[in-house]
């Protein structure tokens, strides 16, 4: 039979004993010390141990056994390398929809002869020109409708202005219903007019992609919609 000893608590040494400090809970104090301090046994709650100092924990200081940063620079990761692939396939779709005539969006762009600036070829003149987008619910815009893509003639704007600024024929039933669709695993990305056979073909709910397409979501199972 084993048994345990475990240290003495001094005086001054605040017991906490099956307390929770974020994703650690204290186990028992150790014989080691961090200067005044007593180092204690901790379980995270990702099921590694660890041993740290009791002021660490009662100021907060630490909170994991390191998965918490881990997680949190993951997502970081994951929201930063998401968003630059959306802006890249913005840029890339502008200049697609310019200039490849096989693409769906091209007789209402390169055949009714709108160019991109050679300068706007270069992805990151683009962007700074035209700066982050502020939201999800924004698209890239001519402020002349009839002008091409470049500097001055460029800015994010809402569906919703779009419409109001553009003749009615743009409002018709091709800005209604196309859009563009990303899951952030693929690196591909899928063009389509029916919300609900899109939903159905990918096992996703249709209202959500509507929502996505109003901006009122920003993702939904992993997928980014946006209007063309
Ligand atoms: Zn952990």
């Amino acid at each position: 039979m084993t048994i345990t000893k475990i240290p003495k608590l001094s005086k001054n040494c605040k017991d906490i004993t099956d307390q929770r400090f974020g994703r650690l809970v204290a186990i028992k104090p150790t014989n080691k010390r961090c200067g005044r301090h007593v180092i204690w046994q901790c379980i995270c709650d990702c099921g590694n141990e660890c041993f740290v100092a009791s002021q660490r924990l009662q100021n907060k200081q630490t909170q994991s056994c390191g998965c918490f940063k881990k997680d949190l620079l993951t997502q970081r990761t994951i929201t930063h390398r998401m968003s630059k692939t959306l802006i890249y396939s913005i840029w890339k779709s502008m200049i697609q929809r310019c200039e490849n005539p096989k693409d769906l969006s091209f007789k209402w762009y390169g055949g009714r002869g709108i160019s991109v600036s050679k300068e706007f070829h270069d992805f990151q003149t683009w962007y700074e020109h035209i700066g982050p987008r502020p939201g999800p619910e924004y698209s890239q815009d001519r402020i002349e409708n009839d002008g091409n893509y470049e500097r001055g003639n460029i800015r994010w704007t809402t569906q919703q202005n779009q419409c109001a600024n553009s003749r009615p024929i743009s409002c018709g039933p091709f800005r209604q219903f196309w859009f563009r669709a990303w899951h952030k695993d693929m690196m591909c990305q899928f063009m389509s007019n029916s919300q609900s056979k899109f939903a159905k073909k990918h096992t996703l709910h249709g209202p959500s992609i509507s929502a996505c397409l109003n901006g009122k979501q920003k993702i939904h199972r992993g997928w980014i919609f946006l209007k063309i």
